[in-house]
């Protein structure tokens, strides 16, 4: 191979960047390209926060990958002498029979996680920024807790980096060219060999991935964070991180104050508006705020307060709202990587091992096969 390069990795946000120090560490010759620098305003991956449990409610078979993540995470903050993942525990609220509330039950008991059901009195004692109503119940997850992407990404790429990764930024892939003997990745300013690919391109993928055209759909997500009066309610220890189940309003996330800007919320899938990724994110607007601003007069009553600041991010929803990570059908020098659905950076540790087993080895023990292109084309068939 002219350029020496085991692996290529197009796309250095979350999952790239992980994926190039496992591999960098296991002494893989990798090349990463990245069309702009990690974690920046239009990628899926800025924010300060994202949240972590172990009670999956979404999908019991996620609880494995979520163990090995844990483990993973915390060998990072090991590497890199830095706190990445915080524990506040996550407090899930919403009616007994909701999804969140009966899926994480299903989890715990399947997996023997611990889980702690809290009614509405004891939640005012514990967490009293939260308002309940009457017959709503909350289950506790002490595993639960936020890591904060921009850390890990940059964290990442440092180590990847002084594993010997050779890694280019502001340069985007036009091409990925397979033939009999590797691939060749096209930016503009250079054409290199590879013999593996790694396409990471998170509200990009189809762009490179065209078989993912009318599955990965990039959409408008918006958070805000407050500044309320009384700050103490909403610092970690008395508030967790949190979901809230509306029904079929569907449900809130948040985090406690973890820096200036206050504490954090958005909306799950916000109000799923299908965006352009090659253009710039809309800006939040009245619409947007307000429907933030009405859950937290009616959910968090207390952390009324001073808006501080709010931002557009972008979620790349796949059917089921589920992950892809797979070799291409037919093509397996290209590995593929689109595992958002706006829940997928808490696996990010998890995930950079499972690219690197699947670019040097052709294959990893962890189970993945939720997420191949044979289930996806089960689940749209
Ligand atoms: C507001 C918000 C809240 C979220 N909350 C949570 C949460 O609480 N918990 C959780 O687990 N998950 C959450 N998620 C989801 C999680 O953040 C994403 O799953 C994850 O960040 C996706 O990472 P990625 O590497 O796929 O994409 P990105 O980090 O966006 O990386 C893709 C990178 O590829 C680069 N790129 C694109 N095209 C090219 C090209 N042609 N050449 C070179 N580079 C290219 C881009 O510039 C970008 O940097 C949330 C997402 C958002 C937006």
């Amino acid at each position: 191979m002219s350029d020496g390069f085991d692996v290529a990795i197009v796309g250095l946000g979350a999952m790239g960047s992980a994926a190039a120090a496992h591999l960098a560490a296991r002494g893989v010759r990798v090349v990463g390209f990245e069309a702009a620098y990690p974690a920046h305003p239009l990628s899926s991956s800025h924010g300060d926060s994202r949240l972590i449990r172990l009670g999956y409610f979404e999908d019991p078979a996620y609880v494995p990958l979520l163990r090995r993540a844990y483990e993973n995470w915390r060998k990072l903050e090991q590497a890199l002498r830095e706190e990445i993942l915080t524990l506040t525990g996550v407090l899930q609220i919403g009616a007994p029979d909701c999804d969140v509330v009966l899926g994480t039950k299903k989890s715990a008991a399947l997996h023997g996680l611990t889980i702690e059901m809290l009614d509405r009195e004891t939640v005012r004692q514990r967490h009293p920024a939260f308002t309940m109503d009457e017959g709503e119940v909350a289950c506790f997850d002490p595993q639960g807790g936020y890591l904060r992407p921009e850390r890990a990404i940059a964290g990442h790429v440092r180590l990847a980096a002084a594993a010997g990764a050779q890694l280019h930024f502001n340069e985007a892939v036009e091409a990925i060219e397979p033939d009999d003997a590797g691939v060749t990745v096209v930016s503009a300013g250079r054409r290199l060999r590879a013999a593996k690919v790694i396409v990471a391109t998170g509200p990009w993928i189809s762009r490179l991935v065209p078989a993912l055209r009318p599955h990965a759909v990039p959409i408008k997500q918006v958070v805000a964070w407050y500044q309320p009066e009384d700050g103490f309610l909403t610092v970690p220890g008395r508030m967790p991180s949190f979901i809230r189940d509306e029904g079929e309003e569907g449900s809130f996330f948040g985090f406690p104050v973890i820096g200036p800007d206050g504490y954090k919320v958005g909306r799950h899938l916000h109000l799923q508006e299908e965006i352009d990724p090659d253009q710039p994110n809309p800006p939040v607007n009245d619409v947007d705020l307000a429907l933030i601003d009405d859950f937290i007069a009616r959910r968090i009553p207390t952390g009324r307060g001073r808006r501080s600041r709010a931002v557009s991010c972008r979620y790349t929803m796949l059917p089921g709202e589920t992950f892809l990570i797979d070799t291409m059908p037919g093509e397996k020098r290209i590995v593929v990587a689109s595992p958002c659905s706006g829940h997928g950076f808490k696996f990010v540790s998890v995930i950079g091992e499972i690219l690197a087993d699947l670019a040097a080895d052709g294959e990893t023990g962890l189970p993945i096969a939720p997420f191949s292109f044979s289930a996806l084309a089960a689940r749209t068939a």
